[in-house]
């Protein structure tokens, strides 16, 4: 495995690697990195000659000071694990490898961004473009690879790469939510986690997957709403951001019946830490 820190040597090697018809897969990451970034780097070695990997930890992503500060991160054990998982090449670059000037690019995204995370994490998305376009513009994958625990966060990508990438040839993949046996989301952030608060976060998996069982036998939009707010108040220790019942593609909310193409979106604190989650009906 070949770890670059700069972005001139990396894109060099690259070059090379596709002089000699190599394909190349992606995979975006913050590191603190667990089996559902794993996941990611599976599929791409699946579909891919070379795989390659990015553990950046965004600064202009995040809305929250402390949350950044906070950001679990440990660049040895991440790298063993991709070494471990056959990935080909990490890229690790400082903060002022990838802004060596400020980036004040605003990006018109529109509805899809503005709903949900877009409006409880202000500028949250904006910085995602901006790291985003420019590893797209690093490493011009055939195929970059995104998780669907941050579903709205693919739908936003997507609309980035049409709008402001249309030279940009690579696919966006986008690949299934990995849990841990009982039903968890796989996150960097559970790791903030006390034991207790770690059973409390079950729950929030464990409401969402009840509620599809509603919404299968028939549940209304407001009877599965109403469901999910009870349940997650059960549980002191969790605090209900939000819950939205949207459409699978343009993430607005859904009037009047469920179509079968929503998703159910949710974002929780348990204690301070911040979980989304979500599940496609
Ligand atoms: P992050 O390091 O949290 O920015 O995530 C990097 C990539 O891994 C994103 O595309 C995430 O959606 C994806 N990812 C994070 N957690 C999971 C998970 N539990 N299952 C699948 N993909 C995930």
């Amino acid at each position: 495995m070949e770890i670059f820190y700069e972005i001139e040597p990396l894109k060099k090697r690259l070059a090379q690697l596709r002089a000699q018809g190599k394909s190349i897969g992606f995979v975006a990451t913050m590191g603190a990195l667990h089996l559902g970034h794993v996941s990611l780097v599976e599929k791409s070695n699946q579909d891919n000659d070379i795989t390659a990997v990015s553990i950046f930890v965004n600064p202009t992503q995040f809305n929250n000071k402390e949350d950044l500060e906070k950001y679990p991160r440990n660049l040895e054990a991440d790298i063993h694990l991709l070494e471990e998982n056959e990935a080909d090449i990490v890229f690790a670059p400082a903060v002022s490898e990838m802004y060596p000037q400020p980036d004040n690019r605003q990006f018109e995204i529109g509805a899809v961004a503005e709903v949900m995370e877009g409006k409880y994490r202000p500028g949250h998305f904006n910085g995602v473009c901006q790291v985003v376009s420019k590893l797209l513009n690093i490493m011009e994958p055939d195929n970059a690879y995104f998780g669907q625990k941050d579903y709205q966060q693919i739908a936003v990508i997507r609309t980035m790469v049409k709008k402001y990438m249309p030279d940009f040839k690579g696919k966006i993949i986008s690949c299934p939510i990995k849990r841990e046996s009982d039903g968890l989301a796989l996150s960097s952030r559970n790791q903030h986690l006390s034991a207790d608060q770690r059973v409390s976060a079950l729950l929030i998996s464990k409401t969402l997957f009840k509620a599809k069982e509603m919404s299968d036998k028939g549940a209304t939009q407001k009877e599965l709403v109403d469901y999910i707010k009870k349940s997650i108040a059960t549980d002191a220790n969790l605090c209900l951001e939000y819950v939205e019942i949207a459409d699978k593609d343009t993430l607005q909310p859904i009037k009047g019946d469920l179509p079968k193409n929503a998703v159910i979106c949710i974002t929780v604190y348990d204690g301070k830490t911040r979980l989304i989650d979500n599940i496609l009906l």
